[in-house]
């Protein structure tokens, strides 16, 4: 149930926060082959979950526990394929860390992945500039769409979570594997049986920092498989006992403690290339009031109370010397919802979500897809599963972030690597990737070709 956090509370969260310089230095060409490239190798993955674990969200998901529902089943179809991607995701892995190049200068320093649980894309429409200005501002102020989907085939927290911040599907024998919504243990390399590489991977290669703060504490998946010990090694430092995420904060669904965490942190003076800010309580709403797109709901007052919270964020990042001009946000949801749940494909709601990117470069007022009439397709109403080429999606949030940031793709990613998602005007667009860096091997799938870390 909703809660305060006593001051010691407070204190101890504040305490987890760790700082590190932030360094913004490019290691330059010179990145070296590192030992021995850790291949994804297919059928590694452990498909592991349980059917008990494969149900999906339960109490871990709720802030008002006594409401919660029974655990519910897992959508009863379609079964996910176990042996390939969806079609309409590219065959091409994206290439070595060491391969990549150079970051590329974009203007862009950092970028914020904003993440709001449980946003049906119809509830920001009805909300309106009156109920969710600051959704309403970023769209006209950037590129967007309220027709982006969730992962092909699974429509709640941990995969949508996972995925953004890996550039993974969840399933096949290139997904991520993740199918577990509970809190799950060991790290997530264990998991799949093989390293899974990450925006986290990136970020440190190039020599830059993230930061994860997220108001479910089973999230804190995003950041504990990459810590030194976990992490692998990058071929271009030699402080690989450095830290990767130099701050992180994951709380008992108490959103206004993880704002007034990610508010003090943006007061520092060195701040991480990605932010990953997560609040939860509009999903918590949901499953025991309803994901209710009626004016005036619990639902839709929740998801206007955390728009404030956003709209602070925003003057925050606005008023910070280091931040102002040179900040992008990436702003999308894990789901939606229908009744008291998300789990269902059959429901349009729970597939049918927003996703707007915000800053220097971005065509105020844009829709995504007309931006990338080539690389994507409007789903239109279904949920495109398979589609070619496939529709705008959540689990792109990591890629975007990196590729506004100047720095490739994560290293064996598929999501959103050929082609990537286009989010600068045509002539905003940094005179970068085909020269700066060698194109991703064409031809069959070849997962043998995937990370350069070694584990
Ligand atoms: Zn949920």
């Amino acid at each position: 149930m909703p809660k305060a956090l006593s001051p010691a509370l407070f204190a101890a969260a504040m305490a987890v926060l760790v700082f590190t310089a932030c360094t913004r230095t490019n290691p330059g060409p010179e990145l070296h082959s590192p030992s021995a490239p850790m291949a994804l190798q297919a059928g590694q993955q452990q498909q592991g979950a349980s059917a008990d674990e494969d149900r999906a969200d339960g109490a871990m998901d709720d802030d008002s526990p006594a409401e919660v529902p029974a655990v519910p089943e897992d959508p009863p179809a379609p079964e996910p394929d176990r042996t390939t991607l969806p079609t309409g995701w590219g065959t091409v892995p994206a290439p070595p860390l060491d391969e990549a190049g150079p970051r590329i200068d974009t203007g862009i320093d950092h970028v914020v992945i904003l993440v709001v649980d449980g946003v049906r894309s119809d509830a920001i429409a009805t909300l309106g500039t009156e109920g969710a200005p600051t959704w309403h501002r970023l769209m006209a102020e950037g590129a967007s769409t309220l027709n982006a989907r969730t992962d092909p085939r699974r429509t709640y927290t941990n995969p949508n979570h996972l995925g953004m911040i890996t550039g993974l599907v969840t399933d096949g024998d290139d997904g991520h594997g993740l199918r577990s919504n509970r809190d799950v243990e060991g790290t997530l390399h264990d998991l799949r049986g093989a390293y899974l590489p990450s925006v986290h991977d990136v970020t440190f290669h190039h020599g830059l920092t993230t930061a994860v703060f997220a108001s479910k504490p089973k999230l804190d998946l995003l950041s504990r498989s990459w810590t030194p010990e976990h992490a692998a090694p990058s071929s271009a430092r030699e402080d690989n006992d450095a830290l990767r995420i130099v701050a992180e904060s994951f709380n008992e669904l108490d959103d206004a403690e993880t704002h007034a965490v990610a508010l003090e942190f943006l007061e520092q003076e060195e701040l991480p290339a990605i932010l990953f800010l997560q609040y939860s309580r509009s999903d918590g709403i949901g499953h025991s009031s309803g994901f209710n797109p009626t004016p005036g709901s619990a639902y839709m007052r929740e998801l206007t109370r955390i728009d404030g919270y956003m709209a602070e964020i925003l003057e925050r990042i606005e008023q910070h010397p280091a931040l102002a001009g040179r900040t992008a946000v990436v702003l999308t949801t894990d789901h939606g919802g229908e009744g008291t749940n998300h789990f269902n494909l059959d429901h349009a709601a729970n597939w049918t979500i927003p996703l707007v990117v915000w800053g220097p470069g971005v065509p105020a007022g844009t829709d995504l897809h007309a931006l990338n009439a080539e690389g994507r397709a409007d789903p239109g109403d279904v949920i495109a599963s398979d589609a070619a080429p496939p529709p705008i999606r959540n689990i792109e949030a990591g890629q975007i972030a990196l590729r506004m940031l100047g720095l490739p793709p994560i290293p064996g990613s598929r999501v959103g690597v050929a082609p990537p998602l286009q989010v600068f005007a045509p002539a905003a667009r940094p005179a970068e990737d085909a020269e700066a860096r060698p194109a991703p091997p064409g031809g069959a799938p070849a997962p043998e070709a995937a990370p350069a870390l070694t584990p």
